[in-house]
C-alpha cells in the first residue's frame, strides 16, 4: 500500500470527523462528555481500536465496566478546579465511609492497590521513616497468612509490599502460623467456599492474635449488602474494585474498613513520594467518580435490575432454544459476578462446531461479541450484566446464525 492511499485515508478519516463534529453541533450535542450523544466516528473508530458487545462480565482486559452518566458527570466537573489532593481523599474518605456505614474508606487506584496499600498500612503504621523503607523489611514484620486455596494472582499484590506469603489449610496450620512476624491475614471472598477455614474464623483468628484481617471482596458486588457486610462481620480491611460492579471509573477502588488502618494506608499512597504507593496515583476525577459510583449504586432499585436481566435471558433463550439440538439454561455464580447468567448448550459433533469455535466466531464477527467460553462446564454462557440495552438480542441472533450455518455446512 502506497504513500498516497495512507494519506488520502487520513484525509477521509479527518472529513468524517469533521463532518460528524458540525452534525453533532448542528444536532445540540456537547462536544465533550462520555454519555453526551454520539455523532461521527468515536474515539475508538479514530485510533482504529475495535469496540466489543460484553457478554462476558467484568473483566480487566475488557476494560472493566461502563461507568454511570453520573461519574463521568463527576469526572468532568471535578476535572475544572485545583484542590488539595490529600483533603479531598479526606473528605470523600469520609463522605463514602458514611454512606456505606463503615468506619472509615478510601479511593484507591483499584483492588490491586488496596490490597497492596492494605498490607503497607499494616507494615508501616503511621512512622514516616517505615514508609520511605519499604520495601525493605529490615526491623519490621514479614508475613502474610494466606489460605492454599486462596492463593490467586493478585496476591501479588501483596508480596510487592515485600512481605512473604505464608500459606495454611487447616484451623490447625492457622494457629501454628502465627508468630511476631505475621503482618495481616489475607481472605478471598471469591474462594470462601473452596478453603478449610470461614470467613467468621479468620476474623475470629486474627482478633484472637491481634492480626489485621483483609477481606478481597474485589468483584463481589452484587449484591449492594456486601459493600458493608464483611466490615461488620468484624474484617479490619476490605477491597472492592470500582470499575466492575459499582461502575465507577476502571482505575478506582475503594478500601473500607479501621480508622488508624485507612490512615496508614493514606500515608503509603500518591501524593507522599517516597511511597510504596506512589505509582497508584488516584486522580481528583477517579475520587470524585468514584464518590459518584457509590451513590448512585445505592439508589439503583436492585430488584429491579434484576428482573429485567431475567427478562433479557428469557429473550435470549427463547432465539437460542428455537434452533434443533440447542438448549439453555441458567446459573447464578455464588459470590463473584452474583448476577444471572444463560448457558447454551449443543451436541459438538452433531452442530459440527466446538464452544471455542463458536466463540472464535463470535469475536472475530461483526460486531465482536465476548461470552463465557470454558469457565462453566454447562455449556457456553452470556450475561447480561455489563451488556448495553437491545444488544441481548444481537448477542442471541449472532450465536444461533453461527451455530445453524454450521449445522447447515455439517
Ligand atoms: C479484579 C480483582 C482484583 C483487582 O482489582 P482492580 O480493581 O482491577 O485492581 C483483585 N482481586 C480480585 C479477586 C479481583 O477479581
Amino acid at each position: 500500500m502506497g504513500l498516497f492511499s495512507s494519506s488520502r485515508r487520513t484525509f477521509l478519516g479527518a472529513a468524517t470527523v469533521l463532518a460528524g463534529a458540525t452534525r453533532a453541533l448542528a444536532a445540540g450535542a456537547r462536544p465533550t462528555g462520555g454519555n453526551a450523544v454520539e455523532a461521527g466516528p468515536n474515539i475508538y473508530e479514530r485510533l482504529g481500536v475495535r469496540t466489543r458487545i460484553n457478554a462476558k462480565g467484568t473483566f480487566t482486559y475488557l476494560t472493566g465496566s461502563l461507568i454511570f452518566p453520573e461519574v463521568s458527570r463527576a469526572m468532568e466537573e471535578a476535572a475544572q478546579h485545583y484542590v488539595y489532593l490529600e483533603e479531598l481523599q479526606q473528605k470523600a474518605g469520609e463522605k463514602i465511609a458514611q454512606l456505606l456505614g463503615v468506619e472509615a474508606a478510601m479511593v484507591t487506584s483499584g483492588a490491586a492497590a488496596a490490597i497492596m496499600l492494605g498490607t503497607a498500612a499494616c507494615l508501616t503504621g503511621m512512622d514516616p521513616k517505615k514508609v520511605s523503607q519499604l520495601p525493605d523489611l529490615t526491623g519490621l514484620k514479614s508475613e502474610v497468612l494466606i489460605q492454599k486455596s486462596h492463593r490467586n494472582s493478585f496476591d501479588h499484590a501483596i508480596r510487592n509490599a515485600g512481605v512473604r506469603l505464608l500459606e495454611v489449610e487447616s484451623r490447625d496450620d492457622l494457629e501454628n502460623a502465627f508468630s511476631e512476624k505475621t503482618a495481616m491475614m489475607y481472605f478471598l471472598n471469591a474462594a470462601q467456599h473452596k478453603g478449610q477455614i470461614s470467613l467468621e474464623e479468620w476474623v475470629e483468628a486474627g482478633k484472637k492474635h491481634g492480626v489485621v484481617t483483609f477481606n478481597d471482596a474485589a468483584a463481589d458486588v452484587p449484591p449492594v449488602e456486601h459493600l458493608s457486610e464483611y466490615t461488620r462481620m468484624g474484617f479490619d480491611l476490605v477491597a472492592f474494585s470500582g470499575g466492575k460492579g459499582l461502575r465507577g471509573p476502571q482505575c478506582a477502588g475503594l478500601m473500607l474498613g479501621r480508622k488508624d488502618l485507612i490512615d496508614a494506608a493514606l500515608l503509603n499512597n500518591n501524593p507522599h513520594e517516597d511511597a510504596i504507593g506512589r505509582p497508584c496515583k488516584v486522580g481528583k476525577e477517579e475520587i470524585a467518580g468514584m464518590l459518584a459510583a457509590v451513590e448512585r449504586y445505592l439508589q439503583i432499585d436492585h430488584d429491579a435490575e434484576w428482573r429485567d436481566w431475567e427478562r433479557r435471558l428469557d429473550a435470549m433463550a427463547a432465539v437460542l432454544t428455537s434452533i434443533p439440538g440447542v438448549t439453555t439454561g441458567r446459573f447464578v455464580p455464588d459470590v463473584a459476578n452474583h448476577v444471572p447468567h444463560l448457558y447454551v448448550h449443543w451436541d459438538e459433533q452433531k452442530l459440527g462446531i466446538s464452544r471455542e469455535q463458536c466463540g472464535k466466531e463470535l469475536q472475530d464477527g461483526e460486531p465482536s461479541i465476548e461470552v463465557l467460553v470454558n469457565q462453566y462446564p454447562q455449556g457456553l454462557a452470556v450475561t447480561p450484566f455489563m451488556m448495553k440495552p437491545e444488544e441481548d438480542q444481537i448477542v442471541a441472533g449472532r450465536i444461533k446464525a453461527i451455530l445453524t450455518s454450521a449445522k447447515a455446512a455439517g
